[in-house]
C-alpha cells in the first residue's frame, strides 16, 4: 500500500514538472510571438508616415486588408502617443469614399489607426453631391492625400434600393438618394441579379466624376495622385481593387 502509494507521488510529481514544462514552452512561445508581432508593428508604423507616393499609398492598404483578411491585423497608429502627434494637425495618405453600411469600418479593414485616411461615408458611396465632392477636393488639395479610393462594396442596400425599387415619393429623402444613385447604375435598374455589377459600376462612376476635375487630372499627371475604385467582400473582408 505505502509503495503504492510512493509510486503515485512519484507520478504526480513527473506530471507537474512535465505540465509546467509545457506551460512555460507555451509562455515563450507567447512572448515570442508578441516580440514578432511589435516589431512588425513599428515597421508598419514607420512606413505609414512615410507615404510618399501613390504606389506606396496603395501599397498601404492592399497590404492592410490582407492584414485584416487574415485575422493579423496590426493595428498600427492606436494609441495615446499617435493622438498627441495628430492633435496638431493631420496628414492622412489616402482619401476613402465608402458606404455608410455598417459591414463597411474603412480604417478596420484597411487595418490602418489615427490620421492615416480621410474617410468620407454615404450611403451608397456617392460623390454626386457638392458636400461630399468638396470633401473629396478638401483631402486632395489642402492635405495632399496620395490616393483616392472610392469603396463599393457586396450586397450594398443602397445600390440593391436604386435597382430594384421603381416608385417615387418626393417627401422622401431615401428616394432622392436612391435616385441619385438609380442614374449612376442606369443599365442593371430592373435586374436585381446584377447587383454585383452595378456596384462596380457605381464606384467607377464616382471615380470618372473625381478625375473630371481638372485639379485632380493634373495631380494624377505628375505622378502625386492615383485614383482607384475599390470592390469589398463582405464575406472574406477582401478589397479588390
Ligand atoms: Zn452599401
Amino acid at each position: 500500500m505505502e509503495l503504492r502509494k510512493m509510486s503515485l507521488l512519484a507520478l504526480s510529481a513527473v506530471l507537474t514538472v512535465g505540465c509546467s514544462t509545457i506551460e512555460s514552452h507555451q509562455q515563450a512561445e507567447i512572448a515570442a510571438n508578441e516580440n514578432e508581432k511589435a516589431i512588425r508593428k513599428e515597421a508598419v508604423e514607420v512606413q505609414l508616415d512615410s507615404v510618399k507616393t501613390p504606389d506606396e499609398a496603395l501599397r498601404r492598404l492592399v497590404e492592410g486588408n490582407w492584414r485584416y483578411a487574415a485575422d493579423s491585423c496590426l493595428n498600427p497608429h492606436h494609441n495615446r502617443k499617435r493622438v498627441a502627434a495628430t492633435a496638431p494637425q493631420q496628414q492622412p495618405f489616402a482619401a476613402v469614399i465608402a458606404c455608410s453600411d455598417s459591414r463597411v469600418p474603412v480604417e478596420l479593414l484597411f487595418d490602418q489607426g489615427i490620421g492615416d485616411l480621410f474617410v468620407i461615408r454615404t450611403a451608397g458611396n456617392s460623390v454626386n453631391d457638392d458636400v461630399v465632392m468638396g470633401s473629396v477636393d478638401y483631402a486632395v488639395e489642402h492635405l495632399g492625400v496620395k490616393a483616392v479610393v472610392v469603396l463599393g462594396h457586396e450586397s450594398c442596400e443602397g445600390v440593391t434600393g436604386a435597382i430594384t425599387e421603381t416608385g417615387r415619393d418626393d417627401e422622401s429623402k431615401v428616394d432622392e438618394l436612391l435616385s441619385v444613385i438609380r442614374n449612376d447604375v442606369k443599365p442593371y435598374v430592373g435586374h436585381k441579379d446584377s447587383l454585383d455589377v452595378a456596384v462596380r459600376l457605381n464606384a467607377k462612376v464616382q471615380v470618372d466624376r473625381i478625375l473630371a476635375s481638372k485639379r485632380v487630372q493634373k495631380r494624377v499627371a505628375d505622378g502625386q495622385l492615383v485614383v482607384k475604385a475599390g470592390y469589398y467582400n463582405v464575406h472574406s473582408g477582401m478589397v479588390e481593387f
